[in-house]
């Protein structure tokens, strides 16, 4: 699967995510939100450290030893294994690259149609 298709499917179809993938997916967007603001901005949220995330302690932990990108492209990859023939990829009539959207009518590199 290329990087533009990845990007497409995973922005386009978060309807097709199922409720643990999805459940995931957006734990883990809140663990890398949290890493940003503590451990790298080293911004105080409290005594606990999870007070503006929906988050535990033990999540964190948890989900550290998680790669966010390798269970996105999995994410990405069953979603098109399984739904590929239902999928309107949105593709530029000039070069075919993928659009950003569903509705956008102009290409990565600025074709507009
Ligand atoms: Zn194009």
């Amino acid at each position: 699967m290329t990087q533009e298709l990845f990007e497409y499917i995973l922005s386009n179809y978060t309807n097709l995510f199922s409720e643990e993938e999805r459940r995931m997916h957006n734990k883990l967007q809140d663990y890398h939100n949290w890493l940003s603001l503590v451990e790298v901005h080293g911004i105080d949220i409290g005594k606990d450290k999870t007070g503006l995330f929906d988050l535990t302690m033990d999540e964190i932990n948890s989900l550290a030893s998680i790669d966010r990108e390798e269970l996105d492209k999995a994410i990405a990859a069953r979603i098109w294994n399984m739904h590929k023939d239902e999928l309107f990829i949105n593709t530029c009539p000039t070069c075919g690259g993928i659009a950003r959207t569903k509705q956008a009518r102009q290409c990565r590199k600025g074709h507009r149609w």
